[in-house]
């Protein structure tokens, strides 16, 4: 089993409109945006990060916002639901905050003991936030309450026709089965970064998703540097896994690989951070670009919809 894990490392998914994007995760949910940058694979189009006040492990929701993107239609195999933890006694002041704001509200229910209120996003992408106790600093440079503030991830739901090859996985991940109820399976990571809970949602009938915007694309679990994802990689590899070779995110070492469930999983290094290359002041402030699409700086920065006013 490995032991190298932490928990999450970041959530990525997909978006339609990057303006709309950046609003909701900056002013509606009180994060900060550690980088803007644009997607490796197709630099025109943005790649956002938003987290806490560093960015650390645990607390990173990036997007790709492709304009005009069809929505995707939720089903299994994916993550159905990214939560966020907040402080005991907060779910009051999120839902009139939300409210206020024309957020969907999904509903208020309590799961394994704890209070949870779900959501949707721009792209009716699903989220909650449950109240926990949970020693994480927030970013409190937007313009809610450090009392109520987002503290990082709490978890991500995955939802799945039959999801006994994915325990299987996650035990070898570190994951252990807390609790059993309604069809979903609770599995954490004993001693954790915060962000170390994973819900499988057992759902026999439901047909598969498609990707679109609001679709997870996927899903990253930490492990603290090089060596560690080394060990990792190799693991994966002897028992059965098609693993990527190890891909330079600037921000982060990447390995990827497709669980049986259809999830894609990476397995992202904590080093070397979002300050790689702007002060932590600053971060997410100008237009970080790959080296490789450096020279594609004029053109972009016409074409790229702004994303502040
Ligand atoms: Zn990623």
């Amino acid at each position: 089993m490995l032991k190298q894990i932490n928990g999450l490392h970041h959530v990525t998914s997909m978006a339609s409109d990057a303006y709309e994007n950046n609003r909701f995760f900056t002013q509606v949910l009180g994060l900060r945006r550690i980088k803007k940058t644009v997607n490796f694979d197709a630099p025109d189009v943005y790649h956002l990060y938003y987290g806490d006040e560093e960015g650390t492990p645990g607390s990173v929701m990036t997007y790709f916002p492709f304009p005009g993107m069809e929505r995707g239609r939720p089903g299994t195999g994916e993550v159905g639901t990214t939560a966020y933890s907040v402080p005991k006694n907060s779910l009051g002041f999120w839902e009139k905050h939300f409210e206020e704001n024309n957020v969907k509200l999904l509903g208020r229910e309590e799961r394994f003991g704890e209070n949870r209120l779900e959501f949707a996003a721009p792209d009716t992408d699903r989220f909650a936030l449950v109240e926990t106790d949970d020693a994480r600093a927030p970013w409190t440079g937007a313009n809610i309450p450090s009392e109520h503030a987002i503290r990082g991830f709490h978890s991500a739901s995955i939802r799945l026709q039959d999801d006994g090859s994915m325990r299987e996985l996650l035990r070898f991940m570190n994951y252990q089965q807390v609790e059993e109820r309604n069809g979903i399976t609770r599995m954490a990571i004993e001693g954790g970064n915060g962000a170390h809970v994973v819900d499988l949602e057992r759902l026999p009938s439901a047909s598969p998703s498609v990707q679109g915007a609001g679709s997870v694309h996927h899903v990253a679990f930490s492990v603290d540097d090089r060596e560690a994802q080394k060990e990792v990689r190799k693991a994966l590899l002897d028992t059965g896994y098609q693993v990527t070779p190890v891909i330079d995110r600037d921000y982060f070492w990447a390995i990827y690989f497709r669980t049986p469930g259809g999830v894609l999983f990476e397995v992202a290094t904590n080093e070397p951070g979002f300050d790689r290359d702007e002060a932590k002041a600053h971060l997410g402030q100008s237009l970080k670009l790959p080296t490789q699409h450096e020279h594609l700086r004029p053109l972009l920065e016409k074409t790229l919809q702004p994303i502040e006013d």
